[in-house]
C-alpha cells in the first residue's frame, strides 16, 4: 500500500505544528571565545573552539 495521506492537513494545521520551528539563527549564541555566532552544542566554526579548548582546526579562508 502506498504511503498516502487520507486527508487534506489545512493551512493552520500545518502552521500551528510548525509554530515551534526556530530558524538557526534564531537558537545560535555567542561563542565565549571568539564571540561569534555559534549554534548550541556545536564547536565554533569560527576559531573551532568547544568546551574550552581547540577540538578542531580551522582552514581559514584568508591566507
Ligand atoms: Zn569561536
Amino acid at each position: 500500500m502506498a504511503a498516502v495521506p487520507k486527508t487534506r492537513r489545512s493551512h493552520r494545521r500545518v502552521r500551528t505544528r510548525r509554530a515551534h520551528w526556530r530558524t538557526p539563527l534564531a537558537l545560535a549564541g555567542e561563542c565565549p571565545h571568539c564571540h561569534e555566532l555559534r549554534l548550541p552544542h556545536r564547536v565554533c566554526p569560527h576559531c573551532g573552539y568547544y568546551n574550552g579548548r581547540q577540538a578542531v582546526e580551522i582552514k581559514s579562508k584568508e591566507k
